[in-house]
């Protein structure tokens, strides 16, 4: 009928714009590496922030002794306690507690934010056996894991930039994130020193590195997306301070910020992005990462609702709430196997109220999350090789192996996703260089991590 031509053109018109050949990949690719130099170049030549980390020496294995992790960054956030047992020791021991962030605080005030943090880290300590306390004289340390963009100072000292991924305190952008937790520890009388701030970009870096010494890049896919590598310090015209010793320096690229010419956009990005709480921002991230791929699958659903009756003569009430269809729910309807796609068949009646779709119908719905998702994968594959080439690691170089630590929810549970994206990096390297470069998941190397940065940037050393 005429209404199902109508939608076909719909979901046609938008898997084309979606489109990413090869071509355009390593446009995008290129481009992320000429953003790069300029973010490295100097502050504010990019939109890739390029943001020194502080952090310029990784795990060696050497750590030792019992260290706190906090990590903060989305929707959860974990209180870590790792007994790191040194040279051949390993992670000895290693327990955590998890806790979401009520929505409120989410848009609340600063010291409302950490105080709830602090307040959780206080029942986590208490609860700290006797064998994981610190020795005499010596103050639990602690390494912070917040991700956000945020300016460094030193590797415990950095102010906030701004928010992304849903949140908006006000009155904490600018302020440096250490002072107002450490203020809140004290507040709730936790003895605490924060050692080290970093993002899970870093944390899972040196968590990657502390089991592989080949891992030389991390990428999180979660709710939002980030990207962190190992830079030569002298490639680093904006750096002014002394040369590490070690040469090198970490980057957080902040890249989801990312964004060029080249990457398809559509029109319900435009109007995702026009309705966010930071528009014109973090456009890498909205097309990539797991807090929005649900939300553009909604509004595309949407418009073939209003446009040409997809679900029947009314548009379903509950297709119009911004956010309602999350990114796992989408993952599950694309990993429907089932003849009749009854989980997708399910998910449209518990979520969205559509009740009574047929078969048809439902393979247009998985059409259309192999359309977001692939996109997206694809682009953060090309994202990964604008990176490699900017470390000179794009083609084979004999005996060296480049290890990419991945994480987060998106990457570690949505399969089409991380499959997609592995084999288009594949596909980018090309035959021969595709063996010297590894995609690793890291299962929560950020929190270990920066426990790990933590033991190295200790006051007891
Ligand atoms: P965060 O990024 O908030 O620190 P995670 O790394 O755990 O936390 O990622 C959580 C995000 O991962 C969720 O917001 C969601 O978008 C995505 N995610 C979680 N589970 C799934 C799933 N089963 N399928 C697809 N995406 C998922
Ligand atoms: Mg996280």
């Amino acid at each position: 009928s005429g209404r199902w031509a109508r939608a076909m053109s719909i979901v046609k018109e938008f898997e084309e714009k979606c489109g990413t050949p090869e071509g355009k990949l390593k446009q995008v690719a290129d481009a992320m590496t000429v953003e790069m130099h300029a973010g490295l170049a100097s502050e504010g030549g990019s939109k890739l922030k390029m943001l020194i980390s502080y952090v310029d020496n990784l795990p060696t294995g050497d750590e030792e002794g019992v260290f706190y992790a906090l990590d903060l960054g989305g929707t959860n956030f974990r209180v870590l306690r790792v007994q790191l047992g040194g040279r051949e020791g390993g992670i000895v021991h290693q327990e955590f507690a998890e806790a979401s962030i009520p929505p409120a605080l989410m848009c609340g005030t600063s010291d409302a934010l950490f105080d709830y943090i602090a307040e959780k880290l206080a029942s986590f300590v208490a609860e700290e056996e006797q064998m994981f306390q610190q020795p005499p004289g010596r103050q639990r340390e602690l390494g912070f894991t917040f991700s956000f963009p945020v300016m460094q100072t030193s590797i415990n000292s950095g102010t906030l930039i701004r928010w992304t991924k849903g949140f908006s305190i006000e009155d904490a952008v600018t302020q440096d994130v250490v002072a107002e937790l450490t203020k809140a520890l004290k507040r709730k009388g936790v003895e605490m020193r924060v050692a080290a701030l970093v993002n899970d970009t870093i944390g899972t870096l040196a968590g990657g590195r502390y089991t592989n010494k080949d891992v030389a890049v991390a990428v999180i896919l979660g709710t939002g997306t980030n990207a962190a590598y190992v830079e030569r310090a002298q490639a680093i015209p904006k750096w002014h301070g002394p040369l590490p010793k070690s040469g090198e320096m970490v980057i957080n690229m902040e890249w989801g910020n990312f964004r060029s010419s080249h990457i398809p956009l559509t029109e319900y990005d435009h109007a995702l992005d026009v309705e966010s709480l930071n528009p014109g921002e973090q456009i890498f991230e909205k097309i990539t990462s797991g807090m929005y791929l649900g939300e553009i699958l909604r509004r595309v659903l949407l418009k073939m609702a209003e446009e040409a009756f997809f679900f029947g003569d009314e548009v379903p009430p509950k297709l119009k709430i911004p956010f309602i269809l999350r990114t796992p729910e989408m993952s599950s309807m694309h990993h429907d196997t089932s003849s009749d796609l009854k989980v997708v068949g399910n998910k449209l009646k518990e979520i969205l109220e559509i009740s009574s779709t047929s078969l048809k119908t439902r393979r247009v719905v998985v059409e259309l999350c192999n359309i977001v998702a692939t996109r997206g994968a694809r682009l953060a594959a090309a994202g990964i090789l604008g990176i490699l080439k900017k470390m000179g690691r794009d083609t084979l170089r004999e005996g060296e192996k480049t290890v990419i630590a991945m994480d987060g929810g998106l990457y570690e549970h949505y399969t089409e996703y991380s499959t997609c994206l592995e084999n288009t990096l594949r596909e980018l390297l090309g035959g021969e260089t595709t063996s010297s470069i590894l995609v690793e998941h890291s299962n929560d190397g950020s929190g270990i991590g920066a426990a790990l940065l933590a033991a190295s940037h200790s006051l007891y050393l």
